[in-house]
């Protein structure tokens, strides 16, 4: 992987490439007692402060620098490597140390001196000992492999605290092979053993791919055995020299499970444990500190809890083997070249690096996300996959909780009847449209979402519907026994529990009066309760399954009786009702449902024929609504209830209209009254609190200058979509 030529550099391993990881962990502070110069921390002395001060940017804290792009190894994928001469256009020592000079000017930070292979240049003691005079903090990364006994001597002697060093497979057989020379796997751990014999700390930086992937276990012990202080795993970046990986990138789940994997190891690892170019890393350890009932403070997590995910351009910068300025070494855009421009201007007035520097330019689902500020996504990732480093990162599997917000309120509302729907609505959002679809399978997965679908108006398609009462007498387990016989017939949608005299309420839908008669018959003879109330509508006043908070379509005020816009006999409308009440796929619903339609009725059916049926319907009032069917207590909304109202007969119309516009009723019908219930009007409310729900129903209560009989569901039986055709 990347190995010989360097990862480019990331802020917390940098320089590795990954071979060459960063030895100095993080930005954070290094010590040893033993060791003066060990002692600091990077990017915060004086100079530091003072340009900080000055330009009001932090200066940078890690500067990874590819000193040569020479290496002595041919490993697989890296395009860059293979020879083992100085590339054209290399800085001199004398052009390293204006450098140098430079970035001393504004900052001190860790050098992480990358390559290639940094000890392939014969002037790199000549580097670190200026780097040193300047008060910079070199370390290096390397393949390991050059490390002879006499060349770790002189690491130690030249004050290197630490090396970082890329070692990709728990074998001999799978790093030589990837490293492309045999004997490779053994030089590098002979190289470990050399520096660990003079002192110098060893980190060793692991890239994950589809190659290694279920070895990670293996490589921490490896690492372990070998004596590192830290282990850093990779996650490939695969773009640049990256590229030729592509196909043994992990997936976003994938992803998720290293991460996950890394979190839990570090919690038992000795070496400091360090995931890498894996921003959501930090998005893990708060999530997994959550569920354990921690919160993520500097004294439960260390520097995990200061640092944040992606620093490019932040704290963090890489510089090319020719002088090339960028935000990391995967992040192909070139700010600016130290051969041309001092290295300070760059950092300051790079307006790629401003961007970066402001969370709130970030797009898509990372400008949505709560873990923004800690996570930010790969920028390099994002700018490979879209040409737009701000866009979202596309190897997140995360769905931010206002992302699913977002699309939660326009899939109520209205899922777009139009060819590729997701699409439609990733556009209208700034997402894209992977996001759109994984928002709304995580919410149908946690059951906010039960269904997607049409919520057709029964009476347009020639059905009756009614809400029913049982007063039920006895103990619960009699309540569940007459409930259970009322909610096994397939035209009871809903069954609740409710506080009342009257306490197992039902809503029926049935082809006709008739047959809903009987059917109230069949429940009473089965039951054996024989006081049932049946109370269809006679005025619809409002109907909105929609918690969106944001639109309130109101239903007309009359009740929809008349069965138009929907032909029973025309087996194309039977057979476009009959896909759209069950639960629709969202990934390319009209196609699906063209598809089921030409194998059922047996001649071509089209997509396009299917979109123009249901907006005729939705213009015609047949269907209501197509989109989400919601589980309104997911939504926070816990607190529900059915306020029953006696109204004089000659306020139904103007309380019923005063009702209908208020945001927070859902359903407003009139009803009939019945000599043991006196209530003739209905409306449901719903709320986020019992206090909420209370002062809704006061503000009912003063517009209708009446107080109602409030029924609070306590228990639900039954909650199904109709099926107005098996
Ligand atoms: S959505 Fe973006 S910011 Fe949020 S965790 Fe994923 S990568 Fe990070
Ligand atoms: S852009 Fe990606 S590879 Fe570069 S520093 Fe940020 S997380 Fe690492």
């Amino acid at each position: 992987m990347m190995v010989a030529q360097g990862h480019p550099g990331h802020p917390g391993h940098p320089g590795a490439g990954h071979p060459h990881g960063h030895p100095g962990g993080h930005p954070g502070a290094m010590s040893n007692t033993a060791n003066p110069r060990r002692s600091y921390r990077p990017g915060a002395g004086v100079a530091a402060r003072a340009y900080e001060e000055r330009t009001g940017i932090k200066a940078p804290r890690i500067v990874a620098w590819e000193i040569t792009r020479s290496c002595n190894l041919a490993c697989a994928h890296c395009r860059a490597a293979a020879h083992c001469k100085p590339y054209p256009g290399e800085l001199t020592l004398d052009e390293c140390k204006r450098v140098m000079d430079d970035i001393a000017s504004i900052t001190d930070p860790i050098l992480i001196l990358t390559g290639g292979e940094p000890l392939m240049r014969p002037d790199i003691w000549d580097i670190i000992d200026y780097a040193h005079e300047k008060g910079l903090h070199p370390v290096i990364g390397t393949n390991g492999t050059l490390i002879d006994d006499s060349v770790a001597a002189k690491i130690a002697d030249h004050g290197i605290p630490r090396v970082s060093v890329s070692l990709d497979f728990p074998t001999a057989e799978g790093q030589d092979a990837f490293r492309g020379k045999e004997g490779a796997f053994e030089e590098t751990l002979e190289g470990i053993r050399n520096l660990r014999a003079h002192g110098v700390g060893v980190q060793v930086n692991t890239t994950i791919t589809k190659m290694n992937n279920g070895l990670v276990d293996d490589m921490h012990s490896l690492a372990l055995e070998a004596g590192a202080e830290a282990f850093h795993p990779f996650l490939l970046v695969p773009t640049g020299r990256g590229e030729d990986l592509v196909d043994v990138e992990l997936t976003p789940d994938e992803y998720e499970e290293v991460l996950t994997w890394a979190y839990r190891c570090q919690k038992t690892s000795p070496m400091h444990f360090k995931p890498t170019d894996a921003p959501q890393y930090y998005r893990i350890i708060r999530q997994q500190a959550a569920l354990e009932g921690v919160e993520v403070t500097p004294e439960t997590y260390g520097m995990e809890a200061m640092t944040r995910g992606c620093l490019g351009g932040i704290t963090f910068v890489f510089i090319s083997h020719v002088g090339d300025v960028q935000p990391c070494g995967y992040f192909d855009m070139q700010q600016g070249n130290v051969k041309e421009r001092p290295f300070s201007d760059i950092w300051t007035n790079s307006p790629v690096f401003a961007d970066l520097r402001d969370y709130g330019r970030l797009r898509g689902k990372c400008g949505a996300c709560e873990y923004k500020r800690v996570c930010g996504g790969c920028r390099a990732r994002a700018l490979a996959a879209t040409g737009d480093y701000l866009a979202e990162e596309p190897y997140c599997a995360y769905v931010p909780r206002r992302v699913c917000q977002l699309v939660l309120d326009e899939i109520q509302s209205g899922f777009p009847v139009e060819d590729d729907p997701c699409a439609v609505l990733a556009a209208r959002l700034g997402l894209t449209r992977s996001t759109v679809l994984a928002a709304i399978e995580s919410m149908r997965a946690e059951g906010t979402v039960r269904r997607m679908g049409a919520s057709f108006s029964s009476p347009k398609l020639g059905f009756k519907s009614s809400l029913c009462a049982m007063a039920v007498h006895g103990d619960e387990a009699e309540i569940d026994r007459v409930a259970a016989l009322v909610s096994a017939h397939p035209e009871v949608t809903h069954n609740y529990l409710r506080n009342a005299c009257y306490n197992v309420w039902f809503t029926v839908i049935t082809p006709d009066d008739k047959s809903r008669k009987r059917l109230i018959e069949t429940i009473v003879a089965e039951t054996g309760c024989d006081d049932c109330l049946d109370l269809p509508s006679t005025a619809l006043y409002k109907i909105r399954v929609d918690f969106s908070g944001r639109k309130a379509e109101t239903a007309p005020a009359a009740l929809d009786d008349e069965a138009t816009g929907f032909d029973p006999d025309d087996p194309f409308d039977v057979e476009l009702v009959r896909w759209a009440q069950g639960d629709v796929s969202v990934e390319d619903p009209y196609g699906e449902a063209a598809a089921k339609m030409t194998d059922r009725l047996g001649r071509h059916v089209t997509s396009e024929q299917v979109i123009e049926r249901i907006r005729e319907w939705k213009a015609l009032g047949v269907v209501r609504r197509f989109g989400a069917m919601v589980k309104h207590q997911n939504m926070g909304y816990a607190f529900n209830g059915m306020t029953a109202w006696d109204i004089e007969p000659g306020r139904l119309d103007e309380i019923g209209a005063a009702f209908a516009a208020t945001s927070f009723v859902s359903h407003c019908y009139a009803r009939p009254r019945h000599d043991s219930w006196p209530y003739n009007f209905y409306a449901m409310v719903h709320g986020k609190t019992q206090q909420e729900l209370d002062d809704q129903v006061a503000a009912l209560s003063a517009l209708a200058g009446a107080t109602p009989k409030v029924l609070v569901s306590t228990k639900e039986f039954k909650k199904a979509s109709p099926v107005y055709f098996e």
